[in-house]
């Protein structure tokens, strides 16, 4: 492939470059990588912005919702008029990015990652940043990240607790053998809606991530972390867990055995209701399946608020009801999976 980091002005990374582990080759070797940051909430809208400031070459943003108002105590990418103008989350994060660094390709993909779409999402990238909310989506990202040997790095945060590890397929424990058994049980966790969340727990841990991030792109794979970091921002507490010997032990379904349950749709169940959100996603079609004009012109109940071509908003008594051009529908205010099913077909007659 021909080099065209030569011709780039790299004046503005100078201070990054005169960080020893980078230098003008790490920072050439950034500008040729293509990163896919899955979800644009909290973690992957701090770890984005990041590494569009550190000038990854091409970054791929995945997200399935748009943007709230009580997204911004912590979503620190997103303002006021980015609620105002009801843009999906990875549509606005993607304007927000390109005037940070307009050298940075962009790319934004408006659904939710699945079994049938997480090998063409990961596509062409030489990493995967976690910004999801799930453990679902995080076993399905470790199978796919094995599959393809993709590094990733997943990483979550609850309260003012976070935790992280670095999966480096052959090198390092993947997620499975921190988990076993698999994520656990749907409504066992506590989620950002019952437990809060604090805006710096984000910061903390996006920006381990990010710093895991800069040293895989940068072909640093030897210190990479082999730990398990687990953070109590409110009680000062930081622990390292080494999980290298998870891996050693040699028994993992996933990374030892080659099972991938996640990835061809044995296991996982996309949960409908959204964490923390009083909303229940409702899958009606595959990939492109709707036309929204056509939608909005055969509403059968309730009332088209707003249109544009990335969503179809309708209100119905108490619910609002969000459609994207991906063949989903957020209906907000329920998390009562069939009442919302029943509510859908009720509005667009299906
Ligand atoms: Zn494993």
């Amino acid at each position: 492939m021909p080099d065209n980091t030569d011709s780039l002005d790299l004046r503005r990374y100078d201070r990054q470059m005169k960080y020893g582990p980078i230098g003008v080759e790490g920072q050439k070797r950034l500008l040729r990588s293509r990163v896919l940051v899955c979800g644009a909430g909290a973690l992957g809208s701090v770890s984005a912005e990041m590494l569009v400031r550190a000038g990854v070459g091409h970054l791929r943003i995945v997200d399935r919702d748009f943007l709230e108002l009580n997204n911004l105590q912590r979503q620190s990418l997103y303002d006021e008029s980015d609620v105002a103008s009801g843009l999906p989350k990875a549509e606005a994060a993607v304007r927000k990015l390109h005037r940070i660094n307009s050298n940075v390709t962009l790319e934004p993909v408006v659904t939710d990652v699945q079994y049938r779409n997480v090998m063409s999402l990961m596509d062409g990238c030489d990493l995967v940043v976690d910004g999801t909310d799930n453990f679902e989506t995080r076993f399905l990202l470790n199978d796919a990240c094995l599959e393809s040997s993709v590094p990733w790095i997943f990483a979550g945060c609850l309260g003012a607790d976070g935790q992280t590890m670095t999966v480096v397929p052959g090198k390092t424990a993947c997620l499975q053998c921190l988990m076993p058994d698999g994520p656990p049980a749907a409504g066992s966790l506590p989620t950002c809606d019952n437990a809060g969340i604090l805006a710096s727990i984000i910061s903390v841990m996006a920006s381990i991530q990010f710093t895991e991030a800069i040293k895989i792109l940068c072909g640093h794979l030897d210190q990479v972390s082999r730990n398990l970091t687990v953070v109590d921002l409110w009680n000062h507490q930081f622990r390292t867990l080494d999980t290298s010997h998870l891996r050693e032990q040699g028994n993992c379904p996933a990374c030892v055995e080659g099972r991938r349950d996640w990835l061809h749709g044995k296991r996982g169940s996309q949960a409908a209701v959204l964490c923390g959100r009083n909303a229940v996603q409702v899958r009606l079609g595959d990939e492109g399946e709707f036309n929204l004009n056509k939608i909005a012109s055969q509403v059968t109940a309730g009332q088209v608020t707003s249109q544009s071509e990335f969503m179809l908003r309708v209100t119905y008594e108490d619910l609002r009801l969000t459609l994207f051009p991906d063949g989903r529908v957020i209906v907000t205010g329920t998390e009562d999976d069939r009442h919302a099913r029943s509510i859908v077909a009720r509005v667009i007659g299906q």
